[in-house]
């Protein structure tokens, strides 16, 4: 249990962008590797500063092994590769010694010694032309992190040892990257805070998925809060409260046994379908990016993936996209969502997802710029190596895939074209996939919406993308905090795009489903239910919450209520009419 400090407390307000509470130590995240402060020691702290630094360097061994476990685990042996070089780096004789000869006979504290001796050889490597080698600079500086990271948590405990901090913490940084949150220790963050960021940032949706309680948009941490001071993210209202006192803890706690004796009443619902109060069946899956996901989707009862993004798997290490990785990620996805079924995405890389060797330059507008699947057609054979792999799993089982950000009937069509190239290349060396495949479209932009009822007439099944077509719709940049304000999902615009795709697709005989984040916002369960939609995908940790809300709904007074919504002209009206509705049948839902 941890005491409250002596510290004044301090509230901060941001945007709650993933529910729940998380208390714990606070870390703050710098980008690059920290210069630590020029202090010098004592002849007679040497021994103690040394005996600091082997145990920061057992705890980086340990967190560098424990990586690899998990990497190997998840990817395959061959991708853990990366962590045996880490390894390497951490243990090389000739920097160790000459660290402590430094901290010996200079008397610089370990940190410092450490940091001068480790960043000379970084800057030697980044002066390197070969470019393997300059790379090898990201991996020490890597290691050299953890290793400063741990030697600032090691404490002296009170019979004059040292020992490290309990390891779990609560990230505080000026802004996560997804690539950033990608490669978070996830089982050692307890939640984040992050001076900027939106809702609707992939950082904000990985948090959700992943179940870690975050608040962005904070704007400034104040400067005298350190490293290991007590912090508590209050995921539910965007607070972070720094150095909370004893009634605030207390005030916490029963939240949090409130919360947990919902979750307990949500529990039988695991194992039942998804039914109106007047028994109208909607299909409730979950939204994946990583195969480690796949426990909690089917723990929470979901009915398969309805959104795997695989461009975090694609993002993450170049080594892992070739087509039998690709192909071995995707039937595990296959077989663990059996017999549901999974879609799996294409890759939407571009907007807030770039990876460095397609984006040297930056563009100016990253988000109406390349990305998706103007991208994938514009790299047709890599674009195929996906597909390939995604029709290989499909003998596995129930695959379908959907094609991101179409804005033109040629794209989609261009996509298809590409599917049909990739089925021929497999029949050629005789692998089997299913022939019969379903496709789908994302709608996610006002274009698409206007031309829904052609492209509706090249695919399966249509999933509305809400997180971009709100930013579309309303020409609000998703992760600019400055403007966030004016990202409404209630928009009667969005409502508007919204009804017009069910409309199309249902004109044209196919299913339509949502997979943004709006899927699982409660207040909004009456508009599905009014416009018939057919599935709802959302992240697993909302699966339950969703659930209990749809089944105390009737079909026919959500569209009576629905059609209502056309007199609204404002967010807040729309809202309004939703939340009467939510607050009459789901009260303890909405905390
Ligand atoms: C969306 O836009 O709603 C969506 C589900 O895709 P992403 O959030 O990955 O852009
Ligand atoms: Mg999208």
């Amino acid at each position: 249990m941890i005491s409250p400090e002596s510290k004044p407390e301090t509230r901060l307000k941001g945007i709650g962008v993933s529910p729940g509470i998380a208390i714990g130590p606070a870390e703050r995240l710098g980008k690059t590797l920290e210069e630590p402060e020029h202090l010098y020691i004592e002849a007679a702290q040497v021994a103690g500063e040394k005996a600091r630094f082997s145990l920061a360097l057992i705890a980086t061994r340990e967190q560098i092994l424990e990586l690899q476990e998990q990497i190997s685990a998840t990817e395959g042996e061959n991708h853990s590769a990366i962590f045996d070089a880490h390894l390497l780096i951490l243990e090389d004789a000739s920097v160790l010694n000459e660290v402590l000869r430094v901290t010996e006979t200079k008397l610089k504290s370990i940190e410092w010694a450490y940091y001068t001796v480790v960043k000379r050889y970084i800057d030697s490597l980044r002066k390197i032309a070969d470019p393997y080698l300059r790379e090898r600079a990201v991996d020490i500086e890597d290691v050299a992190k953890r290793v400063l990271k741990n030697l600032r948590w090691t404490v002296e405990t009170a019979d004059g040892s040292r020992s490290l901090q309990p390891n779990t913490r609560v990230l505080l940084a000026h802004d996560l990257t997804p690539s950033d949150t990608v490669s978070l220790d996830r089982k050692r963050v307890l939640g984040f805070a992050t001076e900027i960021g939106s809702p609707t940032s992939h950082t904000a949706i990985m948090a959700r998925s992943l179940s870690i309680p975050a608040v962005v948009a904070l704007h400034e941490f104040p400067d005298d809060f350190s490293a290991g001071d007590v912090v508590l993210i209050d995921g539910y209202h965007g607070l972070v409260i720094l150095n909370p006192d004893s009634a605030t803890l207390a005030e916490y706690q029963s939240l949090a046994e409130r919360e947990k004796s919902v979750l307990t009443d949500l529990e039988p619902l695991k194992h039942q379908e998804t039914l109106t109060a007047d028994q109208k069946k909607i299909i409730l899956s979950a939204n994946i990016e990583f195969i480690e996901e796949l426990g909690g989707v089917s723990e929470q009862g979901a009915e398969g993936v309805g959104l795997y993004r695989t461009e975090f798997f694609y993002l993450s290490r170049i080594d892992l996209r070739t087509e039998e990785n690709q192909t071995a990620n995707y039937r595990t996805v296959a077989e663990a969502t059996a017999p549901h079924g999974v879609i799996i995405r294409t890759v939407d890389i571009g907007g807030d997802k770039l990876c460095p060797e397609l984006f040297e330059n930056p563009e100016p507008n990253p988000f109406l710029g390349w990305r998706g699947i103007r991208l994938s057609l514009d790299e047709a054979d890599d674009f195929r190596i996906q597909l390939r792999a995604i029709l290989r799993a499909s003998a596995f089982g129930k695959v379908r895939l959907m094609f991101p950000f179409i804005s033109t009937l040629e794209e989609l069509q261009g996509a298809r074209t590409q599917l049909e190239l990739a089925k021929e290349e497999l029949r050629l060396i005789g692998v089997s996939f299913d022939e019969k495949i379903e496709v789908g479209a994302m709608i996610e932009i006002p274009s698409a919406v206007m031309i829904a009822d052609h492209l509706a007439r090249e695919v399966d099944f249509f999933s509305i993308g809400t997180n971009d077509l709100v930013q579309y719709t309303t020409a609000v940049d998703r992760v600019n905090d400055r403007v966030a304000h004016l990202y409404q999902p209630y928009h009667p615009a969005v409502i508007a795009m919204i009804r017009e795709t069910v409309e199309a697709a249902h004109r044209n005989g196919i299913w339509c489903g949502i997979c943004g984040e709006v899927a699982s916002d409660i207040v909004m369960a009456p508009i599905w239910v009014g416009l018939g939609i057919d599935e709802l995908s959302v992240g697993a940790a909302q699966l339950l919450r969703t659930r209990r809300a749809i089944s105390r709904l009737d079909s026919t007074v959500c569209r009576e209520m629905t059609d209502r919504l056309r007199t609204c002209g404002t967010s807040d009206a729309v809202r309004g009419q939703c939340l009467e509705m939510a607050a009459k049948s789901y009260p303890e839902l909405l905390i």
